[in-house]
């Protein structure tokens, strides 16, 4: 591939932690190996023009058939889900001292755009689930200090906080119950520590709590548009109308069976259907609202991008389709600072 042409991508949300600590990951070494395995590590980052992003530690459900009434995976053991999250969070940490300083957890706007200068990969410590804080919120203070700065309310599950959707096709996201107390007590927390919170996964009610609670910008991380793919994950029109009122953005989830117009997990799905999604949610919320938010390690991708090497036939793709140079900073990496911006301060 011929030098990356474009501006560098900063990106809502990627699950290689997950991976990196899975059996197979071979650990925080595992990072700065060029792999063939999964979508995400430093060489093939910057052969892709992949400047960073938001980290997600996720924490999986323990196997069981166990479904709530909702036909959700039950809650998690808050003691679980905090010894599996402090696990992720020190792989974040382990790549970074591993780094000899070419990746960095940032937690202010000022330290990210540096790395975004010069060259440095910079991590955004996310939550993908708040089911490792406890109500009273004592991890939330601890984590914000240890850099926590992004936090999904939830994952495909139920929390003291609030319930997340099933990826199901065909159905509405408005799949149960709104906040709890604590789920609104959560999000003044957040306000006021300056932690983004991210309304992916989060079900309809949910976003509507949160949309009238808090005061910053509203962000979907890594979701689509309901229009052109009728997921639970994605958002509706009023949804996306809220995210734009607000000054928010969304990140597009690179995930085929979030993009495709029959939900299909079908690797042969052309960059097309993305640029149809980058065009419709431009179109609907403006081109200062819309960046990536991959999912890579988390999802199946289109072959045509394949792996993280992949970004700058995308790139290439929404230039000839007449994403000038201005457009295409805002979609990589310029929508993202403002919104972090805004949300962390400065
Ligand atoms: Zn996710």
């Amino acid at each position: 591939m011929g030098r990356n042409v474009f501006p560098v991508v900063f990106d809502g949300h990627n699950d290689v932690l997950e991976r990196l600590g899975g059996p197979d990951g071979g650990g925080p070494g595992a990072f700065f190996e060029r792999g063939e395995k999964g979508h995400l590590d430093l060489p093939r980052a910057w052969a892709g023009g992949f400047g960073g992003g938001l980290f997600a530690v996720w924490v999986p459900s323990p196997k069981t058939s166990e479904r709530t009434p909702r036909g959700l995976p039950p809650a998690l053991d808050p003691a679980y889900a905090l010894r599996r999250s402090l696990a992720a969070t020190a792989m974040l940490f382990r790549v970074e001292d591993r780094s000899g300083g070419k990746f960095r957890v940032v937690r202010t706007v000022a330290e990210l755009q540096r790395c975004l200068d010069e060259g440095v990969m910079a991590a955004v410590l996310h939550f993908e689930g708040g089911d490792a804080i406890d109500t009273d919120l004592d991890a939330l203070h601890v984590l914000y200090r240890a850099g926590l700065r992004s936090l999904g309310l939830v994952w495909g599950r139920p929390n003291a906080f609030a319930e997340g959707v099933a990826a199901h096709f065909g159905r509405s996201p408005d799949t149960g119950p709104g906040l709890t107390k604590a789920g609104r007590e959560l999000v003044h927390a957040c306000n006021d520590l300056g932690i983004m919170i991210d309304v992916s996964h989060l079900n309809e009610r949910g976003f509507w709590d949160v949309a009238a609670l808090t005061d910053a910008p509203l962000v979907a991380t890594h979701s689509n548009a309901y229009a052109l793919c009728p997921s639970t994950r994605n958002l509706t029109d009023p949804q996306l109308d809220a995210i734009a009122a607000s000054d928010g953005m969304i990140g597009l989830n690179f995930g085929v069976h979030f993009l495709r117009e029959d939900g299909a997990e079908d690797a042969n799905t052309p960059l097309e259907v993305m640029v149809r999604h980058i065009n419709y949610l431009v179109e609907r919320v403006g081109i200062e609202r819309v960046g990536f938010g991959s999912d890579f390690d988390g999802i199946s991708v289109s072959q045509e991008i394949g792996d993280v090497t992949g970004l700058p036939r995308l790139m290439s793709a929404l230039r000839e389709r007449g994403y000038d140079d201005q457009a295409l900073r805002k979609l990589a990496h310029e929508n993202w600072v403002r919104v972090l911006r805004k949300t962390w301060g400065e």
